[in-house]
């Protein structure tokens, strides 16, 4: 048979000569398939010509917009204050037992210092693992650059803060060890 012929034929009537039509219609008279083929592509040209969906409304296009725009600021926001939080947790930790070594150096407060310094620094440890976690994880949301900066020199204050204090403590150790 030459159904498939006149199935194609269905889908481009506009091109056909009278002929070709008067073929096709006695085709259709005998097939079945050809006739509940062009039943459901006329419903889906008709579906395809009431929908306006090629231009979506531009109203909802700006809100998705702004929308989007707040969260993405709501977002940053929420991650700069976390960083700050950290930061300044974390240059806390470190800042305290230095200056706690700094004014006094009873053994108490030292044994106390070196308990804390060493739990401390397992939540150090854990803090900056979160904190890292949390500033790479949302890739594409990016920390306001004066922020960045800020953080960076509270990173590497932290760090030279730990290393005098470590090397306090040290020497601490050693001039009582040579005394004794
Ligand atoms: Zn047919």
């Amino acid at each position: 048979m030459r159904h498939r012929l006149f199935e194609e034929w269905l889908f481009s009537q506009d091109d056909l000569n009278s002929a070709q039509k008067d073929l096709l219609d006695k085709h259709k008279q005998n097939c079945q398939r050809c006739q509940s083929l062009e039943a459901a592509w006329n419903e889906v040209s008709l579906y395809m010509e009431e929908q306006d969906w090629m231009a979506p409304d531009e109203d909802f296009g700006q809100r998705w917009q702004s929308r989007l725009k707040q969260y993405k600021v709501m977002e940053q926001q929420k991650h700069a204050y976390w960083a700050f939080l950290l930061t300044s947790g974390g240059a806390l930790i470190f800042g305290i037992p230095f200056l706690i070594s700094i004014f006094t150096t009873s053994p108490l407060l030292e044994m106390w210092s070196f308990f804390y310094r060493v739990s401390s620094l397992v939540e150090t440890i854990q803090r900056w693992l979160s904190f890292l976690l949390m500033i790479f994880q949302p890739l594409g949301v990016l920390i306001p650059s004066a922020l960045g900066i800020g953080i960076g020199f509270t990173v590497w204050g932290s760090m030279l803060l730990w290393l005098i204090l470590m090397r306090r403590l040290h020497l601490i150790g050693s001039d009582k060890n040579g005394r004794e």
